[in-house]
């Protein structure tokens, strides 16, 4: 099926008008490798013909103040739910996510980003108050033009999730998609158009991150960056913005635990352990290393194995599937390089280890011959679990801080104490206890050591798109 078939357009989208670049780059459907669309691919004089365009709308947009620029988050919102089947029809083809899951709640996500931020930033009052003989007020001004880069693997969510604060605080915006998946953000810049946000307001640009990403997030006219996707990336565009001593946020890989103790609800947390292999097991937040208490390990991998049994790898459009395919020929050579390495060094393939035909890898876990393991140290991003036991809860919680990432962990516990006491030392910006994926979309999101830099969410994503002035008056 061609990007025509489709009817999503493969440019760019600068100053409210689609822009086509010379040259192009083929998308690729994980489900059976055709290729749906040719994209545009984006370069330097497209990076700053959106940082120009962005920087014009800025004015205006700043001074609608939030109650000006809500309606047009709500109205996007709006649009974006009465279109869930298209986005999620074209999100599916494009990166093979579950049907179901991007019909059922993946693309209204995207639709709650924006009225939470329309919201949140009409209700986040100004501080005042005095002191010192003075009256004091904190201001939030807009920071400027923004850049958002998403990753591939939640493009649509992601996208919705990170421009929704910055366009909330009167910020203008250039959103770059990743190359591997880029089909759903066309779709949101035909709603922002229809939306009716001035031009400039949010662009679009697409193309490959060495490229087109690099040119942007050097541009000198920009005032903030946001980024998610790689640890190695991050590092990259750190520099980019450093340089030009723009405030930079990162939401980057995760190797979350899974701890597991004797006095957990076993069926419970076995259920959520097979669960992890969710999305072929390209989540960030997903608990990798799974850390399970010597004396329940027989009782939990039985249920665990069950559950895993359970999973059918398919096609995402069949209501039967659970695992879909991997994104890209690529990321399944390096997914299963992790493996081919782990068994070469005598790690243990408890089940899976194999490809599965097309893009698909069979669910897989390891038992590492020691905690220094690539397998354990390195996020692996598709369908492969380590499993290792414990003792004692003093030694659950020095595994799972035994990484440089940081960004989740997942504890299943019977006990209230535990869970507190547990949940306070692990070194992660996310901690669920007895859950996993649970959201308020106010709380701060992100991720410590190699997993993060700065916090997103509710009013400290806010924060981070504005400029704070204390104002102080004398009495
Ligand atoms: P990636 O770092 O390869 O690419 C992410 C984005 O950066 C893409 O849009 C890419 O085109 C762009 N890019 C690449 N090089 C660039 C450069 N030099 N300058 C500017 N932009 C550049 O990541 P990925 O493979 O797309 O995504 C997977 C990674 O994302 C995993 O590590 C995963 O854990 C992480 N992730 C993190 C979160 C989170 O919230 N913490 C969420 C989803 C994914």
């Amino acid at each position: 099926m061609s990007a025509l078939a489709l009817a999503v357009s493969p440019d760019h989208f600068i100053g409210g008008e689609r822009v086509a670049s010379k040259e192009h780059f083929e998308d690729i459907s994980p489900i059976d490798g055709t290729v749906i669309a040719e994209i545009s691919r984006g370069g330097a004089a497209e990076a700053d013909a959106a940082v120009r365009a962005a920087h014009a709308a800025f004015p205006a947009w700043a001074a609608l103040g939030p109650q000006g620029r809500a309606p047009y988050l709500h109205k996007l919102a709006d649009l974006i739910d009465a279109n869930v089947e298209r986005l999620a029809e074209v999100e599916c083809l494009d990166m093979a996510m579950l049907l179901r899951s991007l019909r059922a709640r993946v693309i209204s996500r995207g639709a709650r980003n924006y009225r939470a931020y329309a919201d949140l930033a009409v209700a986040y009052e100004e501080r005042d108050w005095r002191s010192n003989g003075t009256w004091n007020r904190v201001q939030r001004m807009p920071a400027g033009p923004a850049a958002v880069i998403t990753p591939w693997n939640a493009p649509f969510m992601l996208s919705t999730w990170k421009t929704a604060p910055a366009l909330a605080a009167g910020c203008t915006m250039v959103l770059k998609p990743a190359e591997w998946s880029p089909l759903s953000c066309s779709l949101l810049a035909d709603l922002i158009a229809e939306a009716g946000f001035p031009p400039g307001v949010f662009n679009i640009i697409q193309g490959i991150g060495e490229e087109v990403g690099a040119a942007l997030v050097s541009h000198p006219l920009l005032r903030r960056v946001s980024f998610t996707g790689s640890p190695e990336t991050g590092r990259h565009i750190a520099v980019a913005a450093g340089a030009n001593l723009v405030p930079f946020t990162a939401e980057l890989g995760g190797k979350g635990p899974l701890i597991v103790f004797e006095d957990a609800d076993l069926d419970a947390a076995a259920r959520k352990a097979a669960g992890q292999y969710d999305d072929s097991g390209q989540v960030c937040l997903a608990g990798t290393r799974l850390l399970v208490q010597d004396s329940v390990r027989d009782a939990f991998l039985q249920r665990f194995h069950a559950y895993v049994d359970e999973h059918v790898l398919g096609d995402p459009r069949e209501d039967a599937t659970t695992l879909s395919p991997l994104i890209h020929p690529d990321h399944l050579a390096r997914v299963s390089g992790f493996v081919e390495r782990a068994r070469e060094a005598g790690d243990t393939i408890v089940r899976g280890g194999t490809r599965a035909g097309g893009l698909h890898y069979e669910p897989t876990l390891i038992e590492p011959r020691s905690n220094d393991a690539e397998v354990v140290q390195r996020e692996i991003f598709g369908p492969v679990l380590t499993l290792q036991g414990f003792a004692t809860e003093e030694e659950a919680v020095a595994l799972a801080n035994s990484t440089e990432y940081g960004l989740s962990g997942i504890v299943y516990t019977s006990s209230l104490g535990r869970a507190d006491r547990v949940g306070r030392q692990l070194r992660a910006g996310t901690v669920w206890v007895n859950t996993f994926l649970v959201r308020d979309l106010t709380a701060p999101f992100g991720g410590v050591g190699i997993s993060g830099i700065g916090r997103e969410g509710g009013n400290y994503a806010l924060d981070f798109y504005s400029e704070l002035k204390a104002l102080q008056i004398l009495e």
